[in-house]
Parts: C-alpha cells; sequence; structure tokens
C-alpha cells in the first residue's frame, strides 16, 4: 500500500526545506534566525499540511461526484491526541522531514514536543471516535466526522496536596495549524419561540417560529489515511452570535451590554462537559448537542447532497451514526427537515429516517442513560418536541397492535417517561429510530439485549447487534511504539498495520529465544524512554528491575481504582507490620493516571488517597524502595502513548457488567503487557483470543454479580471474614495516609464498607490471589515475555479497521470509494 511519495514541493529533502522555509517566512513571518519554537512547530506542520492537501482537495471533489453512501459520523467528542506525527506518518514523510529539519539544524522532537493535544473528549467514547475517522480514511470510505470545536477541551489535572485541581485547556491559544474555518459556509441554528400549524393547499403541515439562533462556523481538519492517498474530513463547529457587537449600545457607553448577546451565543461551544458515564442536565448540554447535530444535518442537506438527489434514495447516500445519546435530537431534526422544508409527509419522511440513522450505545449503567425534561425539551425546541410525541404515540400503537394492552409494558416502553418527571428517554428514541442498535463488545451487546432494552429486542428482532470496539495500530502500535513495530516487521514483513489479523505470525516468533530476547529489550527502552519522559514532567522516574503495573483511565467507581488501592494498601501492610520482609516483595511500581469530573466528589477522593498512599509508602524506609505508588497528573492520549509501551501490567478491574468495552485494554495488550482483569467488557474477548495461560483472570462473574447483589450484598461480611482485607482497611481508616486524621477517607471507608454498588470488597480476595500468580509469573522473566508475545500476536482482532469493517457489513453497507 506503500504510498510512492507523488511530485510535491515536500516529497524531497530539498523540496521540504524550501516548503519550510518558505512558510516560515511568508505564512509566520519570521526569518529561521529569529523563529519560536511555536513558528516553528507551525510552519513545519504547514509543510507536512501542504503535501496532504492535494490528496483533500481530490477527496473531497471526488466524493462530491461519486455521490456514493456516505457516513455522517456524530460524535460529541473527538479525543485526537497530538496530530504532527500522524499526518507525518500518514504522508510517509517522517524520513524525508527529519533529513530536512536536521539540515536546519531543528530536532524533530522539539517540533513534536511544541504541539498541544486537543482535549476535546473525556476518555474511551471520544477517543474511539477519533480511532474510527482514523481507520475509515485509511480503508478509503468516504466520511465526515462531525463535532464540536470546543474552545477549552477537558480541563488541565494538577494536584495540590495530593488534591485534583483542574484548570481550564485553552488549547487554541497559539493557534492550530489542523484547522481550516469556513465562516462563509456557517449554519444558522435556531432555537426556542413556537409552532405553528397551517394549511398548505389541503395538506397540514407546521412549522417552527424560534426565537433566537447563533451561526456554527465549521472548522475543517485533514484525516488521512495511511499511506493510501486519502483523506477525508472532520468537520467541528464553533459558535458565534449572528449579530455579534451592538454598535448602538456600545455607542451609549453600555460596554457590557453591547457584547452580551455574543457571549451568551458563544458560550455554546466554549467547553467541554467534563462528564463521563453521567449526563449532566444542564440546558446548556441539549443546546450543544442540538447545536452540532442540526448545523452537521443542513451541511450534509446543502453542501454534500446533489441539489436534484431524490430524497427517496437517502438511505443510498448516507448513514448518520449516533456515538451514543448525545446526538440523538439529530434524530427529530432530520425528521423536521423532511416534513417541514422538504415537505414530505409523515410516513415517506419517518421511512427514510428509520434508514438513516443507527445508534450505538455505550454504557450499561442506568444513570448514564441521558433523558431530557419535557419541560426543556419544549421551551428549548418545540418542533421537535412535537415530533417526538408523534413518533412515540405510532410507536406505542404499534407495540399495542402487537402486544395487546399491556399498559405495564407501554410504560416501560414509551419514548416518554413520566416519573420523577416527564421526560424523553433519548436511548429509546435511538433505537425506535435507529436501523441497528449496536453495543461495544460481545457481552455488553448481549446485556443490552436481555437486561437494558429486552422489550425492544423482543419487538424488534434483528436490529439489535455487537460491534466490538478498536483501536488503531497506526497510533499505538506505530507511533507510540516503534521499537516493537520494527521487530514486528523484521519477523513478519510489512502490511501487518493494515492488516492486524497478521500479527498472529508472530506465534512462531514466540518460541524463538532470540525474539523473545530482542522484545524484551524492546520493552526495556520504552522504559527507559518512559522514565526520560516522567523525569522532564514530573521529576520522578521507576526503578531498575520494578514490574510496571498500570491503571490508566478515568476515574469512575465503577472502574474500581480502590481495588488497586488495597492491593497496594495490603502489600505495605504487610511489610510495617513484618509479617513480609520487604526483601520478599516483587519491587513494582503502581501508575496511576486519571481525571475525576470535577462534580464527582468520591472521584476526587480517591484520588486524593491515591495520592496520599504514594507519599506514605514511597517515603517509607521499611520498604526499601520495592513499592512505588506514581500519578503523574493530567493524563491523557499523549501520556498514554508514553506508558502503555512500557507497561507489563495492564489493570482491568472493573466490576464485571459495568464497563461497556474498554479500549485501554486492547491498547496494552497490543503492547505486550499482560492484563489482569475481570470477565468484564472487551476483557471477555481479550482473554478468550490470548488464552487463559496469558491473562489473569479474577472476580465475579457477571451473573454472580446479580446473583449476589439478589441475595443482598454486605460488605461488613466481606470485611469480617477476612484477615487481610480488614487490616488494609483499618489502615487506612486508622489515619495512616492522612497524618492521623482519621476524617479525610471516612467517606471512603464508610462506602466502601456500607453501600459499595461496585462490590469492591467481594473481589478482594480473588484479586489478591490473582496478584500473587502476577508475582510467581514475573518472577520468571523468560516466560512472561512469552506471554507477552502471545499478547501481540492474537490481539490483531483489536484493531479498529476490523470495527469498521464490522459497521460496514452490518450496519452501515457502504463501500470504499475505488
Ligand atoms: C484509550 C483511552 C481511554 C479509554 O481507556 P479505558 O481504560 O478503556 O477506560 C481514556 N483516555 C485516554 C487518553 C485513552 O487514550
Amino acid at each position: 500500500m506503500a504510498l510512492a511519495p507523488v511530485a510535491g514541493p515536500a516529497s524531497t529533502v530539498d523540496g521540504f526545506v524550501r516548503q519550510f522555509l518558505r512558510n516560515l517566512n511568508y505564512e509566520r513571518g519570521v526569518p529561521l534566525s529569529a523563529a519560536s519554537a511555536n513558528d516553528r512547530y507551525f510552519a513545519f506542520a504547514m509543510t507536512v499540511r501542504d503535501y496532504l492537501m492535494a490528496r483533500w482537495l481530490e477527496d473531497l471533489r471526488r466524493q462530491r461526484v461519486a455521490q456514493v453512501k456516505g457516513v455522517c459520523y456524530l460524535s460529541a467528542e473527538y479525543l485526537l491526541g497530538r496530530q504532527l506525527d500522524n499526518n507525518l506518518l500518514a504522508s510517509g514523510l517522517t524520513s524525508i522531514a527529519t533529513t530536512a529539519m536536521a539540515e536546519c539544524g531543528i530536532d524533530i522532537e522539539d517540533l513534536r514536543a511544541a504541539e498541544v493535544e486537543p482535549g476535546l473528549g473525556n476518555g474511551g467514547l471520544g477517543r474511539l471516535a477519533a480511532c474510527f475517522i482514523d481507520s475509515l480514511a485509511t480503508m478509503g470510505v468516504p466520511n465526515i466526522g462531525y463535532g464540536i470545536r470546543y474552545e477549552y477541551g477537558i480541563f488541565r489535572q494538577t494536584f495540590q496536596d495530593g488534591q485534583q485541581i483542574e484548570q481550564p485547556d485553552s488549547w487554541l491559544t497559539m493557534g492550530s495549524p489542523w484547522e481550516f474555518p469556513h465562516p462563509e459556509a456557517a449554519q444558522p441554528v435556531s432555537f426556542g419561540g413556537y409552532t405553528e400549524h397551517y394549511d398548505d393547499e389541503g395538506t397540514e403541515r407546521s412549522r417552527w417560529i424560534p426565537a433566537w439562533n447563533v451561526l456554527a462556523i465549521p472548522y475543517n481538519y485533514m484525516v488521512p489515511g495511511y499511506q493510501n492517498g486519502r483523506v477525508n474530513t472532520l468537520r467541528l463547529w464553533s459558535a458565534e452570535a449572528t449579530n455579534r457587537f451592538d454598535l448602538r449600545v456600545f455607542n451609549a457607553g453600555d460596554y457590557a451590554e453591547a457584547v452580551r448577546s455574543q457571549t451568551f451565543a458563544e458560550n455554546i461551544s466554549k467547553v467541554l462537559y467534563p462528564e463521563d458515564s453521567t449526563p449532566q442536565g444542564k440546558e446548556l448540554r441539549l443546546q450543544q448537542q442540538y447545536f452540532f447535530v442540526a448545523a452537521s444535518i443542513k451541511d450534509f442537506f446543502d453542501h454534500q447532497l446533489a441539489p436534484d438527489f431524490d430524497l427517496a434514495n437517502l438511505p443510498d447516500r448516507v448513514i448518520f451514526q449516533l456515538n451514543d445519546t448525545h446526538p440523538v435530537i439529530g434524530v427529530p431534526e432530520f425528521m423536521r427537515v423532511l416534513l417541514d422544508e422538504k415537505k414530505l409527509d409523515w410516513d415517506e419522511a419517518w421511512a427514510i429516517t428509520q434508514q438513516c440513522f443507527a445508534y450505538t450505545c455505550h454504557t450499561l449503567l442506568p444513570e448514564a442513560l441521558e433523558v431530557w425534561s419535557v419541560d426543556l425539551l419544549g421551551r428549548l425546541l418545540p418542533r421537535h418536541l412535537e415530533i417526538i410525541y408523534r413518533i412515540n404515540d405510532e410507536f406505542l400503537d404499534a407495540v399495542r397492535e402487537r402486544f395487546g394492552d399491556d399498559e405495564m409494558r407501554l410504560r416501560n416502553m414509551s419514548i416518554i417517561s413520566e416519573f420523577p418527571e416527564r421526560s424523553v428517554r433519548m436511548a429509546f428514541l435511538a433505537t425506535v429510530a435507529g436501523a441497528k442498535v449496536n453495543g461495544v463488545a460481545e457481552l455488553h451487546s448481549q446485556l443490552l439485549r436481555d437486561k437494558v432494552l429486552p422489550d425492544f429486542n423482543e419487538f424488534y428482532p434483528g436490529k439489535f447487534t455487537n460491534v466490538t470496539n478498536g483501536i488503531t495500530p497506526r497510533r499505538f502500535i506505530r507511533l507510540a511504539n516503534p521499537g516493537l513495530s520494527d521487530l514486528i516487521t523484521e519477523a513478519i514483513g510489512t502490511g501487518w498495520l493494515t492488516d492486524l489479523e497478521r500479527l498472529r505470525e508472530l506465534e512462531a516468533s514466540a518460541e524463538d529465544p532470540l525474539f523473545r530476547e530482542a522484545f524484551a529489550s524492546v520493552k526495556a527502552a520504552n522504559k527507559r524512554h518512559l522514565n526520560d519522559v516522567l523525569l522532564v514532567r514530573d521529576g520522578f522516574t521507576v526503578s531498575d528491575g520494578h514490574m510496571l503495573d498500570v491503571m490508566v483511565k478515568r476515574l469512575h467507581e465503577y472502574k474500581r481504582q480502590m481495588l488497586k488501592v488495597l492491593h497496594i494498601v495490603t502489600q505495605y501492610e504487610s511489610i510495617i507490620s513484618g509479617r513480609v520482609a520487604a526483601s520478599d516483595i516483587q519491587p513494582r511500581t503502581f501508575i496511576f493516571g486519571a481525571k475525576a469530573a470535577p462534580g464527582y466528589a468520591m472521584a476526587k477522593r480517591i484520588i486524593h488517597l491515591i495520592n496520599a498512599v504514594g507519599s506514605v509508602v514511597n517515603d517509607d524506609p521499611r520498604v526499601e524502595g520495592r513499592l512505588k505508588v506514581l500519578f503523574p497528573p493530567n493524563y491523557n492520549v499523549t501520556l498514554a502513548e508514553r506508558l502503555i509501551p512500557a507497561a507489563d501490567l495492564s489493570e482491568q478491574i472493573s466490576l464485571a457488567g459495568k464497563e461497556a468495552s474498554g479500549t485501554g485494554n486492547m491498547k496494552f495488550a497490543l503492547n505486550g503487557a499482560l492484563t489482569i482483569g475481570t470477565d468484564d467488557g472487551a476483557n471477555v474477548e481479550i482473554r478468550r483470543l490470548v488464552g487463559d495461560d496469558n491473562f489473569f483472570l479474577f472476580g465475579m462473574s457477571e451473573p454472580e454479580v446479580e446473583a449476589l447483589w439478589a441475595r443482598g450484598y454486605k460488605p461488613a461480611d466481606f470485611y469480617q471474614g477476612d484477615e487481610s482485607l480488614r487490616r488494609a482497611i483499618d489502615l487506612i481508616a486508622s489515619g495512616a495516609f492522612s497524618g492521623g486524621d482519621k476524617s479525610v477517607f471516612e467517606p471512603i471507608v464508610s462506602n466502601l464498607l456500607y453501600d459499595d454498588r461496585f462490590m469492591v470488597l467481594a473481589d478482594y480476595s480473588t484479586y489478591i490471589a490473582a496478584q500473587e500468580k502476577v508475582d510467581a509469573a514475573y518472577a520468571d522473566q523468560d516466560a512472561w515475555t512469552h506471554a507477552a508475545i502471545l499478547n501481540v500476536a492474537r490481539s490483531g482482532f483489536f484493531s479498529s479497521d476490523r470495527s469498521m469493517r464490522d459497521y460496514i457489513d452490518r450496519i452501515w453497507h457502504a463501500q470504499p470509494l475505488r
């Protein structure tokens, strides 16, 4: 697939240097001798961009002309990570660019380091969207990703006395070379007002008379495929006031009032909601959702669709994939456009809509299933509420026809719930409207069918399906782990980066002692590289000979960082009580990375506890340096790319039945870390593929969790019945990690003992036992490396290319363009 660089300004070293200097002089307005780090980064990024530009323009043209079925991916989040290295790799320009910069006396590493990562997502869901658009471009499938250009992405985390402090993430202050604003293609987006019904030559029609509107300005970003000459588009919307500034009011002296409407409108794309798994019932959040979805749908009709397109054929032309419920308001918006603007009748519009949308559910936590109060929806989007009511009426009629007047069933299935207040269940709306509904791992999809939406599964046989998540091997293997990538290519040749199942061919290499040695030295080099990064970033390093035990993901009780803390405290307690000699402990460094939602008090307390345990354990001479707890702040994609390739052990320890899929688990396995994990989410599939011998399973299964919950979970029984657990909890409760103050972590202790929904104590003993097996296994380094290689060799299934193929075959029925 490798693309020979076509003649173009940057496809030779000389050409690259000339184009770089040209960009520096003419775009940045500085000579090389006076260029700042940011100037150099910009000029360099622009040079890469210029190289991709011809391909982008060509792809845009071809997609417009071909009018083949395209995928519009609607996602409120894209956690992109840094762009420079990825785009360089996609262009195939890495070595030319490196040489060219060396000729200019510039270290390309400094350029990479100058980029601020756009953190336009919270965690897994946003990163998934970024992996998916990478795969679609690499597969040559026409796609536009639509989302929001938040002025402030996910907050920057720092710690003060071990506690999380949130700083605004002003990723745009230095500008971004990767975005192309198109104010001339702005779309107005309306809100509020009322509806009118009128007679249109015998047909009853409706129209919406909104009260106010804002402008949605598109910013385009390139999404280059991997060395295939293809470039798709990510289009993120930014909000601007329609009349930004009232000169009359300004002249009258009220300066604040003169910009009031501007401030109000521009709030819509100001910040990403720093939430994960739980919706915040905020009016602004609904405004954000409608804002980007309405602009995207209008953009599709105005700019993607040929003017004379027969709307009856829309299902052959587009599929809108809803990444969770955030864009579901797009369903009534699409209906509104077809009914009120395109003048289709209801049945026709609804038949089209039901084929043009598909919905991905990302959760199992009931509190994370988004609902909007009818009161708020009616105020903000009155026409949409009418449409939702009619969709629901017709849906419930159909349910009644099929199952009779079963009031209970009707109430359970209604898109409108009545308690605690009248509201719209967005997941139900998406399920009724979507051609397909998918979960994100086998277990999750099964639970979705059987437990979360069983009535819908019965009513719509065949609508529910599974697409197991994936990750892009370009970013998470090739870029993050060049040492491993080279080793793989040496062993099995090229081609695996776009056909990841080929990693299977490494199974034979696992039996080769020389390969194992080379694999182990790559891991060791990755640890050294991580140390360089951590030393500069945070002032600490991982000691030689330590197993690197990593738990990085959002901080949430269901993910159970507390279980990890209890393991650490158990080991620490066994040393200081003298029951175990420090010298008998397998040296480990525990690394945490996690942001807590600012309003999530328990999660923030757990962060505080992790840091507190770290400062006590790390400084206690009795431990003899054999246990270290490190918590580099501000976990993001850039840090993930450094940490994961260096990890020995991957912690995937959620309560079974709570983690929909996980994608962090896949990144670790593909980088040769062994997993300690529960039978949850995609862990189930990872274990099945890599084999029981190469995975440390522990904990209750999902049916066992349900059974214990039904019997009545009494955490105090586990506490009473397990001496080592009791000692660990008592040590935390004693104030040993809070300078003797028992009150600081008391809420955590009493939560664990009295009302922990996530059953940490129930899985404690099997977790500790599994960790003992980990220690024993790690003692045989060669056997560990063997298992690590098999993890890599057998995890090719988790490429997001495979996820995309599944979506294409089972949901989208789209084709690559030529
Ligand atoms: C992959 C990734 C996640 C998702 O991790 P999980 O362990 O699946 O929750 C979150 N944040 C970042 C920065 C990631 O790269």
